[in-house]
């Protein structure tokens, strides 16, 4: 495709001009190609479940494919968020704190992200500020139109430049009509207008009101919020509308009508079993087929890599769909009410249950108050016990008599980062006899912290409090479960998000009473796995492994559990489909 007359224009701009936009070296329009996902009627739909889902199908025929998360809030990353407002902070390989939608993306597009991937409004400003102190606008009054906007489009260009992408696919935080987005939005109008036609496929998210009192589907709250992108100057190619039940025809043929797309583009996104199941249908509704033409990409998409793809994948959602097995899992936690704070956690366990075509389903244990017989009562039954991530004090005594519980009754445990610590603190107090041995986040005076800062961070600590953070090598010792599990491997890598980790000098009468250490990290006294040899399965990791768990290639630790609780050697499938993109 070549570049507009515009476009030309704004490349070969010199001195002052009306036609600010930056253009990174290298950069040709209609090399990369853009999805851009909107959400309209509310938030919360699943762009990122949409996007991602077909970003996969692009990617099964051959098409590079690089994901990207325009987030309207002002923080510079998503570390601070509230996981009850906001659900999970996600954590990628170089670090970065970012929003849940992009374990969305790495787990459907199997691909390590960085912070390349992810964009706050917060960046952008932050990069304007810098460059207007830095005196790159020529003298100019710095406007939100065009140098805001302009900011918006680098990043685009730069990740198109960078990963060498087909298609990147954007997804706008939030919804149309929000004043946070307002920019993005124009930035994107802009973006279509420059690089031209058929390089942008703009795709409107909506959602299909079917009120009980009505008993039918309503498609009024979705023509106003399409309406609204159209008075900002996009037309979309396709509408896919979220709902709880199959979208009729009639509203499809409402929304075609209204705003003058195609009723083959208006398709129905109700609601699945498993979000896995969405590439599928994307794929019978020929969504990706009409992406492909709207995009001219015939040319470079490949048939035979989307026929492997497609069998690969029909086989997992089959594991999903019909599974042979059924587990229980108890998972214990402070967000207990919001499911969103453990959106890796349960991919990670549906990933090692349809490696066992297992279905795991999911107890939720509140431990706020919880006492030693009330833990008992609330893990009666279940199969398994995972001891998730966490902060503070707050039902952190109710988790301790959970891991008691799962060790004494012989429950298949997993515990991830503050459920590998509270196994310590469990260990230390109950096996050890270190009486009142705790975290130093939880009891800042106890007489045996066998979880604390170690003197680095205490410095760090000092200076605002940071987190150790992304992935880094975790050392497997031979012979233990853990080898076994990660098929003799000596190093694997995982990620970390934790501020506490066990006091080397509690480590000795820890080992010393039965624990092992089965992972530390290389050349330190870091301790990062943890077993017990005379348990069926009992393990713990500093580590998050639901960041790293993938549909085809599930977090051996989960595989582990689920076999355990099926009452199985722990050591199941590490890799069900080893040929990695
Ligand atoms: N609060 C603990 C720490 O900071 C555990 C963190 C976590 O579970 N992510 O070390």
């Amino acid at each position: 495709m070549p570049a507009t007359e515009l476009f030309r224009d704004i490349a070969n701009q010199t001195g002052e001009t009306e036609f600010y936009t930056p253009v990174p070296s290298g950069y040709q329009p209609g090399r990369t190609k853009y999805v851009i996902v909107f959400g309209t009627v509310m938030s919360g739909l699943g762009k990122g479940i949409f996007a991602s889902s077909l970003a996969k199908l692009l990617q099964d025929q051959g098409l590079r494919v690089a994901p990207i998360k325009l987030e309207g809030y002002l923080n510079i990353d998503s570390g601070t968020l509230n996981p009850y407002r906001h659900g999970e902070v996600f954590v990628l390989d170089d670090g970065m704190e970012t929003d849940m939608d992009l374990g969305t993306y790495e787990r459907m597009l199997d691909q390590d992200l960085t912070r390349d991937n992810f964009v706050t409004n917060g960046q952008i400003f932050w990069a304007v500020l810098e460059r207007e102190r830095r005196g790159e606008y020529l003298g100019r009054d710095v406007q939100i139109l065009p140098h805001v906007t302009g900011e918006v489009k680098r990043k685009l260009r730069d990740l198109a430049v960078k990963t060498a992408a087909d298609v990147v696919f954007v997804e706008i935080g939030g919804t149309v009509g929000d004043f946070e987005n307002a920019c993005y939005i124009e930035a994107m109008r802009e973006l279509a207008y420059e690089d031209g036609p058929e390089n942008v496929c703009f795709v409107a998210l909506t959602f299909i009101l079917e009120p009980s009192i009505l008993g039918e589907q309503k498609s009024k709250a979705a023509q106003l919020g399409i309406k609204r992108l159209l008075e900002m100057g996009i037309q979309p190619h396709i509408i896919a509308c979220r709902a709880a039940n199959p979208v009729t025809d009639k509203i499809r043929e409402k929304l075609s009508i209204y705003t003058s797309v195609p009723m083959s583009r208006v398709i129905s996104m109700h609601d699945e079993s498993s979000i896995y199941l969405l590439p599928t249908r994307l794929q019978r509704d020929q969504v990706d087929r009409q992406v492909v033409h709207i995009l001219n990409l015939n040319d470079r998409v490949d048939p035979r890599a989307e026929q492997k793809g497609t069998r690969t994948w029909e086989g997992f959602c089959r594991r999903i769909r019909q599974p042979k097995h059924e587990v229980t899992i108890a998972v214990t936690g402070k967000y207990t009410a919001v499911r969103d704070s453990y959106a890796s956690l349960l991919k990670a366990v549906e990933h090692a249950g349809a490696g066992l075509e297992t279905h795991c389903n999911v107890r939720w244990v509140d431990t706020t108050d919880l006492t030693e017989d009330g833990a008992a009562i609330a893990l009666e039954g279940a199969d398994g016990v995972i001891v998730p991530g966490g902060f503070g004090v707050r039902g952190a005594e109710g988790k301790i008599a959970c891991v008691r519980y799962a060790r004494e009754n012989i429950v298949p445990y997993l515990g991830l980062c503050f459920g590998f610590q509270m196994a310590i603190v469990e260990f230390a107090r109950n096996v050890c006899g270190l009486q009142g041995a705790d975290s130093t986040e939880i009891a800042a005076s106890t007489p045996h912290p066998v979880i604390d800062l170690l003197p680095e961070q205490y410095e760090v600590e000092g200076l605002g409090g940071t987190m150790r953070l992304g992935g880094s090598d975790v050392e497997v010792a031979p012979g233990t479960l853990a080898s076994k599990m990660f098929g003799g491997a000596e190093t694997v890598r995982l990620r970390f998000r934790h501020r506490y980790e066990v006091n080397p000098e509690y480590i000795d009468r820890l080992t010393g009473a039965g624990l092992v250490f089965s992972g530390k990290a290389p050349g330190q006294p870091i301790m990062q796995i943890l077993e017990l040899p005379d348990h069926p399965y009992f393990v713990a990791t500093q580590s998050h492994p639901e960041f790293t768990s993938r549909p085809l290639r599930p977090s051996p630790f989960y595989t582990g559990l689920v076999a355990a609780a099926l009452g199985r050697n722990a050591v199941g499938p590490v890799d069900a489909n080893p040929s990695r993109r």
